[in-house]
């Protein structure tokens, strides 16, 4: 099985994308977690990267692809991804398929998370991870959001393989939702395996 999930920062990617890799065995690859990291590791991508994680602004593509190469090949051969953060725009979208179809590793349904901006703001405050959860980030991140992956689910919208779910519930209802509705997919049998 291999997935993506889409939402604004704070709208539970993370959190359910480990479900669903819990669920259905799968690897969970969170390119804000891989980026994160490596301005820990102070690796060269990290020091590259640092300005723009920590203003919340977009890590250019190209790093974010070269990064993400390896990780999904990886997962596809163990079972699967649920990706979380990639695509977050049009243009990721487009290199990302034509890499994948070239190597036959396409994403098979992708699910929006939904949650108004009231909520979003909530979330991230008490989240507080860390540089990028300021509140003056958390007000430009949004603003990214709307104006990079916004346009992004405008994109995939009309897609059978791509749906959105109430994301303000709690976590296990909106888990619970997600399975349901890639279980009526028709490209997925009831036990979550390919056809
Ligand atoms: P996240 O944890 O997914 O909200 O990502 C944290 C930060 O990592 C974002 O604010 C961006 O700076 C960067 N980032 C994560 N995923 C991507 C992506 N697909 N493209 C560009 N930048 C990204």
């Amino acid at each position: 099985m291999r997935l993506l999930l889409i939402g604004a920062p704070g709208a539970g990617k993370g959190t359910q994308a480990e479900r669903l890799a819990e669920r259905f065995h799968l690897t969970h690859i969170s390119s804000g977690d891989l980026l994160r990291q490596h301005v820990k590791d102070q690796t060269s991508i990290g020091q590259t990267i640092k300005a723009y994680v920590d203003a919340g602004d977009l890590v250019p593509d190209s790093v974010v692809m070269d990064m993400l190469r390896k990780p999904v090949v990886a997962a596809v051969e163990s079972g699967g991804y649920v990706l979380d953060g990639f695509p977050r725009t049009v243009d990721q979208a487009k290199s990302a398929f034509e890499v994948a179809h070239a190597l036959g590793v396409e994403v098979q349904a992708a699910v929006h998370l939904d949650v108004p901006d009231e909520e979003l703001i909530r979330r991230l405050l008490a989240r507080g991870r860390g540089s990028d959860d300021s509140e003056e980030v958390i007000a430009h991140r949004l603003e990214v959001y709307r104006e990079k992956t916004i346009p992004l689910l405008e994109y995939y919208a009309g897609r059978e393989w791509m749906f959105t779910v109430d994301g303000t519930r709690p976590p296990g209802q909106v888990h619970e939702d997600i399975v349901d509705r890639l279980q009526k997919l028709a490209a997925f049998d009831t036990s979550g395996e390919t056809r």
